[in-house]
């Protein structure tokens, strides 16, 4: 029998979601995400792969159902693919998905299938090359569409594109972005900017809500509304006649601090209880003080929970980020 209690907060609500940042690096510079001379972690900082993969072995030994690997670009750490292996087919894991910008999944996607991912979310922000090139700062439109069809092929139970509008930039892609999903029998989901990190741009000024993005998509497509869940916070509209869902991420016009069931993991093995305040617990000393037994670490896990917040502290209308924290740092 389990001698642990499954992880429950303070406010009843159970835990059964990782999100998990194994890298702050990527190929990558968008410019909602990192400033332009970002500066990494040093590698010792970073959890070796081999202590990431025991950490997601004793949640999920805790009973978490669902793993999302992130970063930072989770596909360009070094030997990646060993740590999906170690624990794409764990007993009790249900769900192993990835979040990505798609650079590395022409030559991946085959090989993250058979180590048991089942989902993957692509991000992609734009159909326009120059464009795509001015949010990544750095990133090949190319490279990114041939991952795609490279996952479309791979078999995975769902491939999904997430995409993030900002005014002046590429808000007027939106029906565009749904054109494209539907062209591909995929699902794409729209998130609204955060304010998270240093302030690169002005955010105010592009955030754009998804009511206004779901208000021109209704006038294009006939959208339905579904009730569809994966577990996530995503509200789903089904366009007719296709199989491409288009999902709504709203963490400003929509909390949805209350039904909340996850917790974030960042690449130096800090447990954070939600992403929009700062409080963290190290799991990093409990991983290294013994490299057999995890018991210490699992009940460190278990007591953390009661530090769970309500909820986050996100308020548009300051210029000022909420948390001086890159989302790379603590995987979106
Ligand atoms: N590199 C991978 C990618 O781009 O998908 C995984 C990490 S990235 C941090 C995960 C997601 O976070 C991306 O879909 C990105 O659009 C989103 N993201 C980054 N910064 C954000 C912000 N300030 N507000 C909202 N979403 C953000
Ligand atoms: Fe890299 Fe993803 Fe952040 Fe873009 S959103 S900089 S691809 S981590």
């Amino acid at each position: 029998m389990n001698p642990f209690p499954a992880l429950i907060d303070g406010y009843g609500r159970k835990i059964d979601y990782i999100r998990f940042s194994i890298t702050d690096r990527c190929d990558f510079r968008c410019v909602y995400c990192m400033s332009e001379d970002m500066e990494f972690l040093s590698r010792d900082e970073v959890l070796s792969l081999e202590e990431c993969s025991r950490l997601v072995k004793a949640f999920v030994a805790l009973g978490v159902k669902k793993v999302r690997i992130t970063g930072g670009e989770p596909l360009v750490r070094k030997n990646a693919l060993w740590f999906f292996n170690e624990i794409g087919h764990l007993p009790g894991l249900n769900e192993l998905v990835v979040t990505t910008n798609g650079s590395q999944l022409a030559h991946m996607a085959d090989d993250l299938r058979r180590a048991g991912v089942r989902r993957v979310n692509i991000s992609l922000d734009s159909l326009d090359e120059r464009r795509f090139r001015q949010i990544t700062r750095v990133g090949e439109l190319d490279k990114v569409l041939r991952g795609i069809a490279a996952a479309k092929q791979a078999g995975f139970d769902n491939v999904k594109l997430n995409t993030l509008l900002m005014r002046g930039i590429n808000d007027d892609e939106a029906i565009e972005m749904v054109a494209f999903a539907i062209a591909q029998g995929i699902d794409i989901s729209f998130i609204e900017e955060m304010p998270l990190g240093s302030v690169n741009h002005a955010r105010h000024s592009t955030y754009v809500s998804n009511e206004e993005v779901l208000g021109l998509l209704r006038a294009r497509y006939d959208l339905i509304a579904s009730n569809e869940s994966t577990g996530g916070p995503a509200r789903y509209w089904q366009v007719p006649n296709m199989k491409t869902k288009v999902g709504f991420i709203s963490p400003h016009s929509h909390n949805f601090c209350e039904s909340c069931n996850r917790v974030r993991i960042s690449s130096k093995g800090e447990l954070y209880l939600c992403l929009g305040q700062e409080y963290k617990v190290d799991l990093a000393p409990l991983l290294r003080q013994s490299l057999y037994d995890d018991e210490s670490l699992k009940q460190a896990i278990v007591s953390s929970m009661q530090a769970k917040p309500k909820g986050h502290d996100f308020n548009f209308k300051k210029v000022e980020p909420a948390v001086i924290r890159f989302m790379s740092y603590t995987g979106g």
